[in-house]
């Protein structure tokens, strides 16, 4: 049976909220961690390191944050599933891999390339 809407809605809510449990999460560790406080000078490495590799994991999950929130702003408009750039339907099947696509897959890939 093929995903509804009204199911990819419900796990669009539910991902928003688990990402913003674990953004939380993130962010607590990266306050509480400080970088400079250790006393040995491999330790501070190994914290600088673990630091960068959250923020970045942070930057990803606030990236994919917004976007399920633009995704779920989209059933209030009723523009839910159409490609931001062609206007197509996106595939139900792709949303029901990405939820929060904003894209359809030609789009998508188009856009990749270019990057
Ligand atoms: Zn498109």
């Amino acid at each position: 049976m093929p995903v509804t809407y009204a199911e990819l809605r419900r796990r669009l809510e539910e991902k928003r909220q688990e990402l913003r449990r674990q953004l939380d999460d993130v962010q607590r560790e990266v306050r509480e961690d400080g970088v400079g406080y250790s006393n040995h000078m491999a330790d501070a490495g190994t914290e600088v390191f673990e630091q960068e590799r959250d923020l970045s994991l942070a930057k990803r999950m606030q990236h994919t944050y917004r976007n399920v929130e633009v995704a779920l702003e989209k059933f209030d408009d009723g523009t839910y599933g159409i490609c931001e750039s062609c206007g197509a339907r996106i595939e139900l099947a792709r949303l029901e891999a990405v939820p929060e696509a904003a894209y359809c897959l030609d789009c998508q890939s188009r856009r990749e390339l270019r990057r």
